[in-house]
């Protein structure tokens, strides 16, 4: 039997006021708003010195949010990305320099994890199609796609504009980085508008930014990966980004064998090695690009790769439910439930 279960939302926001609507006191005004972009819903709550600040500033942050959305997705074939999927084995395209900057992005991280992100499995996501069908690519259909998962034939112009992939059939989704990306521009617009403080979140990607009216932390919930209502743990955060990646998201079973959404460079198969990775940075482009990566990599060299970047937190549940905490969180992170079933 094939079942397919679009189990989202890996984050809670817990415990905090601003999620009670809309509050006003004396001094300030939280604001919150959500609508549905880039496939999933969007949250964005903003803190402001007084009512139309805090207004604007949670609307621009959703205009910001739907602007990249319309450069990025692969699902819209007006947007940038997909003239670029469409011109593969052509010729250059132009592209805004938000879409330059996402794809420059994805190459620094795809050389941080050793080749484990890489936004050019493009072709093997669309053979998997792991949320629409549930049909398993053929060993030699995955092994016809392997040659175009190749970031080399990527070249970007920094001085034209251009994206060029240089092999037809080439496909670049960014669907491991975007949302991250998203995040980060969206805080930019609020702060730009004037607000002290807030939160967005995109499903499994948030990115809080100043301190609360009330004097308190945001505190997130990791969600557990194998118990569907539980949390693995929570933690603090501090003008951070949270990310998680994980097999549970999107996935169907076939024969006891768990297939998903994040798929290994080398082999075009789901990756195995981790149940779960959660990464904490600066930026949500940070957190979010390396979390997939690491998911790839695998719970030891990705924990060696987390504990030699700064500002680079992480919690990894590896394949068989054991969880890997960096030694940065060693006294931040307050445990849940560790259990395994
Ligand atoms: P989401 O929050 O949407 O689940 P993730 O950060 O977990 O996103 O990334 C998963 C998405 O990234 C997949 O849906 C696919 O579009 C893309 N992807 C899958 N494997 C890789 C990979 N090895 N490198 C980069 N992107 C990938
Ligand atoms: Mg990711």
């Amino acid at each position: 039997m094939i079942i397919l279960l679009p189990c989202r939302v890996v984050a809670f926001l817990l415990l905090s006021p601003l999620l009670m609507g809309d509050l006003v006191n004396a001094e300030v005004t939280t604001m919150r708003r959500a609508q549905m972009l880039m496939g999933t819903l969007v949250m964005v709550t903003a803190v402001g010195g007084d009512e139309p600040t805090a207004q604007r500033a949670a609307a621009d942050a959703l205009k910001e949010i739907r602007r990249l959305e319309e450069r990025l997705s692969t699902w819209m074939a007006t947007s940038e990305l997909s003239q670029v999927n469409a011109a593969a084995g052509r010729e250059p395209v132009k592209i805004s320099r938000d879409t330059l900057e996402v794809l420059t992005r994805s190459l620094e991280v795809a050389r941080l994890t050793d080749g484990g992100f890489n936004i050019a499995v493009g072709p093997a996501v669309q053979a998997w199609s792991v949320t629409e069908r549930s049909d398993i690519p053929s060993r030699e259909q995955l092994a016809r796609l392997l040659p175009l998962v190749d970031l080399t034939a990527l070249e970007l112009d920094d001085a034209k504009e251009t994206a060029f992939l240089k092999r037809a059939g080439m496909r670049v989704d960014v669907g491991g980085i975007g949302k991250g990306f998203a995040a980060d521009r969206a805080v930019e617009a609020m702060r730009a508008a004037g607000a002290t403080a807030g939160v967005v979140t995109l499903s499994g990607d948030i990115k809080t930014f100043g301190p609360m009216p009330d004097g308190t932390a945001f505190l997130f919930g990791i969600q557990h990966p194998r118990k569907e209502s539980a949390l693995l743990a929570t933690i603090e955060l501090h003008d951070e980004a949270i990310s998680t990646a994980g097999d549970y998201e999107r996935f169907f079973e076939r024969n006891g064998v768990r297939y998903h959404h994040i798929l290994d460079p080398r082999t075009l198969q789901p990756a195995r090695e981790c149940q779960s990775v959660t990464v904490i940075a600066k930026e949500g482009v940070m957190a979010d690009g390396l979390d997939t990566g690491i998911f790839v990599m695998g719970p030891q060299r990705g924990m060696e790769l987390v504990e030699r970047l700064p500002d680079v937190e992480a919690v990894i549940v590896d394949r068989d439910g054991h969880i890997l905490v960096s030694s940065g969180l060693q006294h931040r992170l307050k445990l849940i439930d560790s259990t395994n079933r």
